[in-house]
């Protein structure tokens, strides 16, 4: 067993070894420039691109035609959001988004509402769910779009996103939704989702980091939408660039080889969280599991471990194990993480909160010796005997409170 064990899939996965062999060749014998299609090599380029096309619209159920290539998820919703209300020729606009998005969704939008346009930020429940009823009260006459994720990339909540869709459409509006944590890991037929936009990111699904495509529907109502990026015209004129074949190739291959697995992995996945899970709530009294404790990603785990601060296991494991924490975010901002308080979560819960990714290569052995490594630190934390003992002020919540609000996972799942 190598250290440090990998347990950090939601910011990104390793790429699988056939992905790597798949892209060698085209960064040397096939270095051709696919919109150079006169020539043997630009050609040889061009086919790969739509092989690959072809494979990633596979997997979602698309026609390959409605897959557009970008540099990743945040592209991807940078160009439908901001592409989409720039087409609405500066009358004021209204979109709807949940408090739990990912940056990379509100983000944009913070940048329409300093264009002028209005922007409603729906609170979830406990779970990390929009209330249905609450998105048909948010409808105005002029909402043209809704953007909510699938799969939450802290607490693995999956939203019923065919629901959702139904009732954007309901009321004349357009539908995005950020696929990145969902693709390749839950089966999905984009047609019968009924979103109309949806962004991927190649690297949270075993393939390289910086590609990624934004499905456009085809079909009636037309999309419009204004390229971020204008050039040469690749990509249907939507998003300009030389493309990145390699990547292009290797997004390809991830998206194949996770369909293939699809099924074996995700019953693999749940069996090592669950391990996971049932080695610290039967070691540790009280641990909080964040997150839908059903409709979650087979791959996360999220929960606070109350009375144990978590930079202080971060800190201690960080070259044992690459986990995160929700406390003091990984990103630039030493923010507290957004969704955590959107779900509620007492600050105290938060400053104790782990977040888990299992992924392909993960083994039981390494569940073990993680749940163990864990269980340890955690008791030696706790004991209030214990040298440096950071735990001072968490000792004073108001214990009972916490634990009527968020039920103690020894419960069901
Ligand atoms: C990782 C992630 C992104 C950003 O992807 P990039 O590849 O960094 O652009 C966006 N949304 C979700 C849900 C993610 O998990």
């Amino acid at each position: 067993m190598k250290l440090p064990i990998y347990l950090d899939c939601h910011a990104t996965t390793p790429c699988d070894p056939a992905v790597v062999e798949a892209m060698l060749p085209y960064f040397t014998t096939f270095f051709g420039n696919p919109s150079s299609r006169h020539h043997l090599p630009g050609h040889q380029a061009e086919e790969a691109v739509e092989i690959a096309r072809a494979q990633v619209a596979a997997l979602i159920g698309a026609m390959p035609k409605e897959i557009i290539f970008t540099s990743g998820a945040t592209e991807s919703n940078n160009l439908a959001i901001r592409g989409l209300i720039e087409t609405a020729n500066k009358k004021p606009c209204h979109v709807i988004t949940a408090a739990t998005e990912h940056h990379a969704v509100l983000e944009p939008m913070r940048h329409l509402e300093r264009l002028g346009h209005r922007v409603t930020v729906l609170p979830v429940d406990k779970h990390g769910l929009v209330d249905l009823n609450r998105l048909r009260e948010a409808f105005r006459p002029e909402t043209v779009l809704v953007s909510i994720m699938m799969a939450n990339n802290e607490i693995g909540t999956i939203a019923p996103v065919a629901e959702i869709a139904n009732v954007v459409h309901e009321h004349g509006a357009l539908f995005h939704s950020d696929l990145a944590q969902a693709a390749g890991k839950i089966s999905i037929d984009i047609k019968k989702l009924g979103v109309d936009l949806a962004s991927f990111a190649a690297h949270k699904m075993y393939g390289p980091k910086g590609i990624g495509a934004l499905y456009v529907r085809s079909g009636l109502p037309t999309i419009r939408l204004v390229a971020q990026m204008s050039g040469g015209g690749q990509e249907r004129r939507w998003r300009s660039g030389t493309h990145n074949v390699p990547g292009i190739v290797g997004f390809g291959k991830a998206a194949e080889l996770s369909q293939k697995v699809m099924k074996e992995e995700a019953k693999c996945l749940e069996g090592l969280r669950n391990l996971l899970f049932d080695s610290i709530k039967n070691a540790l009294p009280r641990v909080v599991l964040n997150g839908h404790p059903t409709h979650r990603l087979m791959g996360n785990l999220n929960i606070s471990i109350p009375f144990v601060d978590s930079e202080t296991i971060l800190a201690t494991f960080r070259k044992e194990m690459a986990i995160s924490s929700g406390a003091a975010c990984t990103s630039t901002t030493n923010e507290p993480s957004h969704v955590l308080r959107a779900i509620g979560l007492p600050t105290d819960l938060i400053r104790c909160s782990l977040r888990l990714g299992i992924g392909r290569f993960n083994t039981e052995e390494e569940i073990l010796y993680v749940a163990q490594r864990l269980i340890e630190e955690a008791q030696r934390l706790r004991n209030p005997t214990s040298a440096k003992n950071k735990q001072v002020s968490i000792h004073e919540i108001n214990y009972p409170e916490v634990l009527d609000d968020y039920r103690i996972s020894q419960s069901r799942e």
